[in-house]
C-alpha cells in the first residue's frame, strides 16, 4: 500500500477501506510513517469527513491498537463520559451516585491540561486519596464500594495518543469524525457495558453549534451500538462554567454540597439526569424513576456515603467533608466587581478556564505543578440583574498574583440587556 495513494482517494472525497485504515494505523505506529504523511491524510479526512463504516472502521482498529479491557464478574458496568467543559466536577458526583442505585462504574480519568480542568488533579486535593492504582486495585474497589475513579491503566488506543498528539499541532483536532473515533476508541478500550455521553455545547466547549454537537452526538452513539455498547449522549449547555466553582479544591467542596443534597441547581440537574440515563440503559427502569431514585439518594445522603467509601479505599481522609471552608481556603483571594449596570447575559467558560490556569489552577504544560486551592468562585450566573459594584466573582490563589485572573474573569461576564433563558439539556440522542 501506498500513502500517496490513500491521500489522492480521500482528498477526491472517496471513502478508504478497513484494510487500508488498517495499514496507516500500523504504519504510523511502527514509524515508517512520517508525521507530515500522515497530517496530509488526517487534514483530508478533516476537509472531506468518513462514510459511517469508515469511521467505525476507524474507531475499532484505534481501540484494538492496544489493550481491550473487560471486568465480566463486575456487575451492571457503565461509564460517563463528557466531551470537557469548565466547572464540570460531575465525575465525582455520579461515580458516587450510580454505585448508590447499584451500578458499578469503573471511571478512567484524566488530568487537566489548558483551560479544562481533570478529574485526577481534583481529587488529589483530597490529603492521602491516590489516583494512581494498580489494575488488581481498580477491579477490587470497583467490586467492593460499585465506584473508583483513577488515571489509566494498561495500554488503550494507543494510535489514538499518537493521533492526538499529532492533530493538536497540525490544526486537525476540531473534525467531528475524528474527535467521535478519538473518545469512542478509548471509551471501547475501557470496559464499560454501557455508556452515558455528555457532549458540552458551548463557549467552553469544543461543539460551538447545535448542528455540530448533534452531529458528534450521533456518530458516538452509533458506534457504541455497533460495538455493543448501548451508548446514549445527552447534549448539554457550557455557554457559561457548570455550578459556581472552578478550580481543583473547589470543585471538590462544590460535588460534596452536591452530594449533601445541596450546592447549585444546574450541577444537581446534570447529574440526576445523567444518572437517570445511566440507569434507564443499565438497570432497565424507567426515566422518570431513576431521576427519582437519584433525587432520593442525593437528599438522604447514600451518595455522600458512597463518595467517602471511594475516598476512604483510595486512602484519602474525610474529615475535609465537614469543614469545607478550611479545605477551600487559600492564602489570597480578591473580589472582582460589575463595573455596569444590567443583565449577565453570558459567561465566557473558556475566560473563567484560562483565568483559573492563570491562578495556578491547571497547567500549560503536562509537567507544570498545580495549586489546588487555586481557583474561581462566581457569585453571579447567566440572567442575574447585577449594578455596578456587585461582587461577579471571587477569585483566589496561594501562589500567583491575582491581576491578571481578574482581567480575563471581567472580559468573560458579558453585562447588557435581559438574558435569554437556556435550557441545560438540550438534547438527548439515542
Ligand atoms: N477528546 C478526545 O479524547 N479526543 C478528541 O479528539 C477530542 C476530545
Amino acid at each position: 500500500m501506498n500513502i500517496l495513494n490513500l491521500i489522492e482517494k480521500k482528498k477526491r472525497g472517496k471513502s478508504l477501506i478497513k484494510e487500508e485504515y488498517k495499514w496507516f494505523i500500523d504504519s504510523y505506529i511502527e514509524g515508517t510513517l512520517k508525521d507530515y504523511q500522515a497530517t496530509a491524510l488526517l487534514m483530508a479526512i478533516y476537509f472531506q469527513g468518513m462514510e459511517d463504516e469508515e469511521l467505525y472502521d476507524f474507531t475499532i482498529l484505534m481501540r484494538d491498537s492496544g489493550d481491550v479491557l473487560s471486568y465480566p464478574d463486575l456487575k451492571k458496568t457503565v461509564d460517563k463520559h463528557s466531551t470537557g467543559g469548565v466547572g464540570d466536577l460531575t465525575t465525582l458526583v455520579i461515580g458516587p451516585l450510580a454505585a448508590s442505585l447499584g451500578m458499578t462504574v469503573v471511571k478512567m480519568s484524566g488530568r487537566g491540561l489548558g483551560h479544562t480542568g481533570g478529574t485526577l488533579d481534583k481529587l488529589e486535593s483530597i490529603k492521602g486519596l491516590r489516583v494512581e492504582l494498580t489494575k488488581e486495585e481498580i477491579h477490587n474497589f470497583a467490586k467492593e464500594n460499585g465506584v473508583v475513579v483513577g488515571g489509566q491503566t494498561g495500554n488503550l488506543a494507543p494510535a489514538d495518543k499518537k493521533f492526538y498528539a499529532l492533530r493538536d499541532v497540525t490544526g486537525t483536532v476540531d473534525s467531528i469524525p475524528l474527535i467521535a473515533s478519538s473518545i469512542m476508541s478509548k471509551k471501547l478500550a475501557s470496559g464499560a457495558e454501557k455508556l452515558v455521553l455528555d457532549v458540552k455545547l458551548g463557549s467552553g466547549a469544543f461543539m460551538k453549534d447545535l448542528g455540530s454537537a448533534r452531529k458528534l452526538a450521533n456518530y458516538m452513539v452509533e458506534i457504541g451500538k455497533r460495538a455493543g455498547v448501548e451508548t446514549r449522549a445527552l447534549i448539554t449547555d457550557m455557554d457559561q462554567p457548570l455550578g459556581f466553582a472552578v478550580g481543583n479544591a473547589l470543585e471538590v467542596a462544590e460535588a460534596v454540597e452536591i452530594l449533601k443534597g445541596q450546592g447549585p441547581d444546574d450541577i444537581r440537574e446534570l447529574s440526576i439526569n445523567l444518572v437517570g440515563h445511566m440507569g434507564v440503559i443499565t438497570l432497565g427502569l424507567e426515566l422518570e424513576e431513576a431521576k427519582s431514585m437519584a433525587e432520593e439518594n442525593l437528599d438522604k445522603g447514600r451518595a455522600l456515603e458512597a463518595f467517602k467509601q471511594m475516598v476512604v479505599k483510595q486512602g484519602g481522609t474525610t474529615d475535609f467533608i465537614d469543614n469545607l471552608e478550611d479545605f477551600t481556603k487559600a492564602k489570597a483571594s480578591i473580589e472582582v466587581k460589575a463595573q455596569k449596570d444590567g443583565y449577565v447575559s453570558s459567561i465566557n467558560a473558556e475566560l473563567v478556564g484560562r483565568a483559573s490556569l492563570a491562578l495556578g489552577g491547571g497547567r500549560e504544560e503536562l509537567e507544570d505543578q498545580l495549586d489546588l486551592k487555586a481557583g474561581i468562585v462566581l457569585k453571579k450566573k447567566r440572567g442575574k440583574r447585577v449594578k455596578a459594584g456587585d461582587v461577579l466573582a471571587l477569585i483566589q490563589s496561594d501562589t500567583k498574583d491575582l491581576e491578571e485572573a481578574k482581567t480575563l474573569v471581567l472580559k468573560a461576564y458579558e453585562i447588557d440587556g435581559r438574558a435569554e433563558d437556556k435550557d441545560l439539556i438540550i438534547d438527548i440522542i439515542k
